[in-house]
């Protein structure tokens, strides 16, 4: 399968070789970013990571300030939303960014052939306002992409027939418009874009709890049997965190499995967050969250334990219910160990003392980390 779709242009006449090869040269510096980036973008699973080459690539090849992307969030999400790796748009937390998946603006992108201006999509409105597809209305999504900038080109990312991304570009900073062969290359990078995207978002669906975003039991497991072999090869420290939830039942019991779960997200959010670099925050099971620590000894993961611990101990969760206490207070037990080549031969070994050390918190009193 061609990775990049060639483009032909009109070449400029043959009576000016020195355009004519610039002409070329620029070409061929095109292809060669696209194909560079088409290795990047598709041995990259990390959505993160892939956004970030995305905007690189666009903002350094249209010479432009500004550049955000849409994207849908999580699968039952309605809309496209204004990613947070937008850059130099002057945007406020308080306002919200989303373009509804069934808008006329997304209907219109995925139906037309070509990407498209906002200044374009106002003229399409203003067009079509008194014929038949008088009910169709953009006026929503333009005034929103209006207060980005005035000038904006809008790139729609598509996989398999779908859109599941806007490129959004602002205006070039010498002021000019964009270029045809601008905007052609735009339009390649969405188009492999569009499927890393996807792609990224497969894998995150094959590997993320839909409940609390942490990585499934099985990742867990991988991962861990992975980073055991890396330690054992290269000598790195390497460190395992086990946590559980002190008393979780109560919150069942109490006030029912719907809190008991708004419970579970909030304090999952809190070990993503606590996460840094390599960690790898998991879903052991249940109640029972895991935190993969490579390049950590175990002094320095008992210390990310006990932020961990602290941080929960502070959160207070929203109680939406009527019945018992508005604020729900919770606390965790953690149990941290560190891998030992010797006595870690598999995932199993590592994970049992991991086990003792939590055991041994909660046996301690709960609210607290235990190492072993
Ligand atoms: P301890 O301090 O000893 O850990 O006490 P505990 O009450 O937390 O005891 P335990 O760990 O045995 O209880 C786990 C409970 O978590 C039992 C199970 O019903 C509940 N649970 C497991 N998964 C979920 C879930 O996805 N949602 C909800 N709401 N509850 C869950
Ligand atoms: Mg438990
Ligand atoms: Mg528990």
């Amino acid at each position: 399968m061609p990775l990049v779709s060639v483009r032909v242009h009109e070449p400029p006449a043959m009576s000016q070789p020195d355009t004519f090869i610039e002409h070329y040269e620029r070409k061929i510096h095109s292809q060669k970013q696209l194909i560079e980036l088409s290795k990047a973008l598709n041995s990259n699973l990390d959505l993160r990571s892939l956004i970030d080459s995305i905007m690189n690539v666009s903002i350094a090849q249209s010479r432009c300030l500004q550049a955000g992307i849409y994207l849908v969030p999580e699968i039952d999400h309605h809309g496209l939303v204004l990613n947070e790796n937008f850059v130099g748009f002057e945007i406020s937390d308080a306002e919200e960014f989303v373009i509804p998946y069934k808008s006329d603006l997304v209907k219109l992108l995925s139906e037309y052939p070509t990407l498209l201006t906002l200044a374009e999509i106002k003229n399409i409105a203003a067009a079509t306002a008194h014929s038949s597809l008088a009910e169709v209305n953009y006026r929503e999504a333009v005034v929103q992409l209006s207060r980005l900038s005035d000038r904006l080109l809008l790139i729609p990312l598509k996989a398999k027939g779908r859109i599941n991304g806007i490129l959004i570009m602002g205006p070039k900073s010498d002021g000019e418009e964009y270029l045809a062969e601008e905007k052609a290359f735009l339009s390649d990078l969405a188009s492999l874009a569009a499927i890393a995207v996807e792609n990224a978002r497969l894998y995150e669906l094959a590997t993320v709890d839909m409940m609390t975003k942490l990585k499934i039991h099985h990742f867990f497991q991988t991962r861990l049997r992975e980073e055991m072999e890396i330690a054992r090869e290269t000598g790195q420290p390497l460190s395992l965190l086990l946590t559980d939830i002190d008393h979780f039942k109560k919150f069942n019991d109490t006030y029912g499995h719907q809190i008991g779960d708004l419970v579970l997200k909030e304090v999952a959010k809190v070990l993503i967050s606590t996460a840094k670099g390599k960690d790898i925050a998991a879903r052991y099971g249940g109640e029972e969250f895991a935190m993969i620590a490579p390049g950590r000894n175990l002094e320095a993961a008992r210390v990310v334990a006990e932020k961990y611990r602290e941080r929960i101990e502070k959160l207070t969760v929203k109680n939406p219910s009527n019945k018992g206490e508005k604020q729900l207070k919770v606390t965790v037990s953690v149990g941290v160990a560190t891998f030992d080549p010797g006595a870690d031969h598999e995932n199993k070994h590592l994970i049992e003392r991991t086990d003792q050390a939590l055991y041994a918190a909660k046996h301690a009193g709960r609210n607290r980390v235990e190492i072993k």
